[in-house]
């Protein structure tokens, strides 16, 4: 079965980035062909893989510049792409706000690419904006995210309220993927108090994978590489293996095939500095030695 999957959550500094990035990475380590696809002006998706200005990107192709398979880069992981964003993105909010069928944009350029790949990842900003409501109109599913502290369920009833509404005005197929808990510190009673009370409230809705707060986690992106290539080994890398198993499970594993090839002329690869362990190149290597 075929997912796309908005990563959202308004709230800023609550760990979408770092999940959209693990969690792209973890089910193309599985061998799902999988698209990440950056939609933050602030870039930190892209970044997180090592590149940098990317000369066309996301915003390219909702304004209708570009097509999306001019900018569909390759990673260091044979089976996951990604859309690169960049700073004009920060226009189209303004720009879009007079188009036709603006909260649609992202839905239509993915048409002829969403049945290329079993997994669709994309990495909302921290705003409801046209934005986050292109991203939740274009996908299957939500993801929140939710940062283990005493704010925690603040704004929340916001995310959800647009959820909805979105739901019955746009896109009738929205599903709740689930609540992941991250940045979760299992000694601290705080944040065993908020997983709790979040499951309690939310119960079968929040995964029951958690991402605990990892200093790997926060050190990979510098390194322009996911958790698996930086440290396979961390709990981080775990923790993202083991919620990108609970979700193929629940949404049902697709058979593994070849990953899309990119049909594009020029294909600009970002230069990743190569893997410091090369066997981690081959996923099915890192599904192995992960296990
Ligand atoms: P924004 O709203 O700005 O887009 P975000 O919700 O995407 O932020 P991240 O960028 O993923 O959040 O994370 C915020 C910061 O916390 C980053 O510096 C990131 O490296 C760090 N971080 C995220 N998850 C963890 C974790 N589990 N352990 C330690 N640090 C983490
Ligand atoms: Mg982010």
């Amino acid at each position: 079965m075929k997912r796309v999957m908005a990563i959202a959550n308004q709230k800023g500094g609550v760990g979408k980035t770092t999940t959209a990035v693990n969690l792209a990475a973890s089910f193309a380590a599985s061998e799902r062909p999988t698209l990440l696809i950056d939609l933050d002006p602030q870039a930190n998706a892209t970044s997180a893989f090592g590149i940098h200005g990317a000369s066309r990107h996301i915003y390219d192709a909702l304004i209708g510049r570009c097509v999306m398979k001019e900018i569909i880069l390759p990673t260091e992981l044979r089976f996951l792409h990604i859309v690169p964003s960049g700073r004009d993105l920060y226009g189209a909010e303004i720009e879009l706000v007079s188009a036709l069928s603006r909260e649609r944009r992202l839905e239509r350029v993915l048409v002829d690419f969403r049945e290329r790949y079993d997994l669709v990842v994309i990495d909302c900003p921290p705003s409801l904006g046209l934005l986050t409501v292109n991203a939740l109109t274009a996908a299957d599913s939500v993801l929140i995210p939710l940062q283990c502290e005493y704010y925690a369920l603040e704004g929340l009833a916001g995310l959800l309220e647009t959820v909805s509404a979105v739901r019955q005005q746009l896109n009738p197929q929205l599903a709740l993927e689930g609540i992941a808990l991250t940045m979760v510190d299992q000694r601290n009673n705080l944040s065993r108090q908020v997983e709790q009370e979040v499951r309690s409230h939310f119960g079968e809705r929040v995964f029951r994978s958690v991402i605990p707060r990892n200093v790997r986690l926060s050190e990979a992106p510098s390194h322009g590489k996911p958790i698996l290539l930086y440290d396979v080994h961390s709990r981080g890398a775990t923790s993202y293996l083991n919620l990108a198993e609970e979700i193929l499970g629940r949404i049902g594993a697709s058979a593994r095939r070849e990953p899309p090839a990119l049909d594009r002329a020029s294909a600009p690869a970002p230069s990743p500095t190569p893997a410091p362990d090369s066997t981690l190149r081959s996923p099915g290597a890192i599904a192995r030695r992960t296990k």
